[in-house]
């Protein structure tokens, strides 16, 4: 019964694209102009321009949101042995991080409304090798930092925030990413600001977390043929700095735009019951990374399908929480009953910086009529 004549994509790019072309063009060409490739002056401006937007000391520009996450827990002296604790519910990278350091991931329950790391639940699992928490503001919606900042301090746990998803996103007036002892962001093209490619940031305040950060993004040398450390070969290019330097002024409108989103899609959805719409805590600037829903009554999967052919796409993130990926099942045998039953429920929707009102009418109305259905 699909009479539309396009299909709403999950992400639309596009429009971005098309307003930024002139601008995107210059400084690409600028780029190729110039011979300089990797961790140039573009690099240089882009890090001081996301760091004075972010309000932290540093930023410092790598190859991609996981490889941020690897360089902070070393750079935060996590090592074989230690345990962090962190979420199941979440990109398997955050998880895949702390592994890579040889560091034990503990995983933990989450909140049932925010779907974020419960506080609670970290205090309980934290043993006398636990280091650090990894917290990952999950779809650019903030965690509770002051709880879990207090809780930090008391055993003296390293916090590390996974701002993959929130880059613009807030917590009581402070941008998400500037809270923990490190933060980590993706510029993967389809997080909230995005390159054309692959792309990642560390922040801190800390300048000898900054330092160390710098080491081991370029084969642990700061000097050519000194190299004192094993690092990596993880460095921003000035093409993906010079476009992400177009779009970083454009942040708070586009982050505006999917707040505007979010909030038309929870109106029209208010009277249905069956849906659980998404709702943002009072100490949070939700930035709308996903709209994610939850559908009871063991639908999802279904409605999923009944979307598909109504030349809607939706996404599930995540359909199967980390802990119980083939990498760690065997040896992990965690209770996390709240992650499991998000997991069972959750549908991403259409979403973006300037989604047209129309659209968001058809998906609300593909939506109804599955509930009608249901009941006939
Ligand atoms: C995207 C993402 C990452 C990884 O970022 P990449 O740039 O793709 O390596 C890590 N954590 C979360 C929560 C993410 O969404």
């Amino acid at each position: 019964m699909s009479h539309h004549a396009h299909r709403i994509p999950i992400l639309d790019l596009s429009p971005q694209t098309d307003a930024l072309w002139d601008q995107l063009e210059a400084a690409t060409q600028r780029v190729m102009r110039s011979g300089r490739f990797i961790l140039g002056p573009e690099v240089q401006a882009f890090e001081q321009e996301a760091a004075d937007y972010l309000g932290v000391e540093h930023a410092l520009g790598c190859n991609s949101g996981t490889d941020a996450l690897v360089m902070s827990l070393r750079a935060l002296g996590i090592a074989p042995g230690d345990e962090v604790v962190t979420t199941s519910f979440t990109f398997f990278a955050t998880a895949e991080a702390i592994s890579i350091v040889g560091a034990k991931p503990v995983f933990v329950d989450i909140e049932p409304a925010s779907m974020n790391i419960d506080p609670g639940a970290l205090e309980e699992a934290i043993t006398e090798n636990t280091r650090a928490v990894v917290v990952v503001h999950l779809f650019g919606h903030a965690a509770q930092m002051d709880a879990i900042r207090e809780i930090a301090q008391r055993h003296g746990l390293k916090i590390l925030e996974d701002a993959a998803q929130a880059f613009g996103g807030g917590y009581r007036g402070t941008k998400l990413g500037s809270i923990g002892d490190t933060g980590a962001f993706s510029f993967f093209p389809s997080k909230n600001l995005g390159a054309f490619g692959d792309g990642g940031l560390v922040t801190t305040n800390d300048s000898q977390v900054a330092d160390t950060i710098r080491l081991l993004r370029g084969h642990g040398s700061i000097r050519r043929y000194e190299n004192e450390v094993l690092g990596y070969n993880s460095r921003l290019d000035e093409m993906q700095a010079a476009v992400l330097r177009v779009k970083l002024p454009h942040i708070d409108r586009w982050n505006e735009g999917r707040r505007r989103a979010a909030q038309r899609y929870n109106e029209l959805l208010a009277d249905t019951p069956w849906i659980e719409t998404p709702t943002a805590h009072e100490d949070a600037y939700h930035v709308y990374h996903q709209y994610t829903v939850r559908i009871h009554g063991g639908r999802r999967d279904e409605i999923a399908a009944r979307l598909d052919d109504a030349e809607i796409s939706s996404m599930v993130y995540y359909p199967v929480p980390v802990h119980a990926l083939p990498v760690y099942a065997a040896e992990v045998h965690a209770e996390l009953p709240v992650t499991m039953q998000a997991a069972s429920e959750v549908l991403s929707l259409p979403i973006g910086p300037s989604l047209p009102e129309e659209n968001i009418v058809r998906v609300v109305e593909a939506l109804k009529s599955c509930g009608h259905s249901a009941a006939a």
